[in-house]
Order: structure tokens, then sequence, then C-alpha cells
């Protein structure tokens, strides 16, 4: 069952669309060292970022709000150049040059060595945002914690995989969402990624001020 949302509700920047779905023609072509590498029939360019072939979508934010997924182009934009993910605009604090970050328990993870940081695929939200992002959605009512962190950077993708079918056409496995460093060249070459993840450094609880 899906619950409506109250429609006077704003549509996160960062929430997927109906009509922003995008065609995907997929094969495996020749890859580095010669192997196979997942590809669109017809590149553009643009496809690859980061060593990884990213999901196409539009960005013209038509059709029905899409409330359980990212769109993958702003999700993207939003985790490179930290944009808010409630109103899209620059989420880094101008007066501490810290960026607010509600991180919560699905979508934050620590990593070992890293006792003041950790990964994440949520982005950052605005000081501004915050409030409205709380109240209305249902996720961060559950379990989240307002936090700043001092900087992020890429290092990982969520991705759907694929296998070399018959004529080298793309088979999706059924896996989705598994997550992949940017330096498993090998295992991302079977991928498509639809989300971007960063390490975050430095993050502290937010203080009230
Ligand atoms: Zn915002």
């Amino acid at each position: 069952m899906t619950v409506a949302a109250p429609t006077r509700l704003r549509v996160p920047y960062v929430i997927a669309h109906e009509h922003e779905v995008a065609p995907q023609p997929l094969w495996f072509g020749r890859g580095p060292r010669g192997g196979v590498r997942l590809a669109y029939d017809v590149p553009r360019r643009g496809d690859v970022v980061r060593g990884v072939l990213r999901v196409r979508v539009l960005t013209t934010r038509r059709g029905a709000p899409q409330w359980r997924k990212l769109n993958t182009l702003r999700q993207w934009r939003c985790m490179e150049k930290l944009r808010c993910q409630v109103c899209g605009k620059a989420a880094t604090d101008p007066d501490t040059g810290r960026i607010p970050w509600i991180m919560t328990d699905t979508a934050f993870r620590e990593i070992s060595g890293d006792s003041t940081g950790g990964l994440t695929s949520a982005p950052p939200t605005c000081w501004a945002c915050i409030p409205e992002a709380l109240a209305t959605c249902p996720q961060l009512r559950i379990s989240s914690t307002v936090c700043t962190v001092a900087r992020a950077q890429p290092v990982a993708v969520l991705a759907d995989m694929f296998t070399p079918g018959p004529v080298r056409r793309a088979i999706p496995t059924g896996e989705h969402s598994v997550e992949i460093s940017l330096k498993d060249e090998m295992v991302l070459s079977y991928a498509l990624a639809t989300q971007l993840i960063v390490q975050v450094h430095d993050l502290q609880p937010a203080t009230q001020d």
C-alpha cells in the first residue's frame, strides 16, 4: 500500500518524479585490459563519471513524486556540490564553513579507522530546511541526529548489477543498491550507479545556539 503525501508538502529537490525515467539500452563493450564493461548502446558524454556508468535520468521534475526514490543526477549534484537535499541550494553554513547534515541509522555507517567520520548516501540539508525535513520525513522522525561535518568526499556508489548475456546484452542480476568502492574497478565494470556515497569528516552533533 502506498500512502499519499499531503499535497501542500514541498517535494524535496532530491526526490525522483514519475516522468524522469529515461531508456537504458545496455550491453557489455570492451573494457580496459581486455575485460568487458557495461555501457550504453549509444554512448553519450557524461555516462561515465568517476569511473562508473551512471543511470540515465531526466531532471524535469515532471510527474508524480516518487517519495521513496531519489533522482540520480540531483542526488549526485547534492553530494558533489554540497547542495541541500530539500531546496537544492548551497548547504554549507557561510558563517562557520561547516556543512549541516541529518544523519540517520539507515543512511549512515561508521567505518573502521575513522572515529569522527563515516559513510552516507543521504545528502546534506541546509539549516533553513532542517526543521521542515525533520517534521515531514517519516524516516527522519524514526532515527536521526542533526550534525555538522567539516568536509565530504565521494568514495563509493550504490549500484544495480548486470551480467553479460547472449550477444553481450546486459542482463540484470537482480541485485540493487550494492555498495561499491570507487577504487574497485573490476566490480564497477558490471555496475550501473544510482547514488553517490560520500565519506564525511569531523562529524559532530549540532550545537543549539
Ligand atoms: Zn535547503
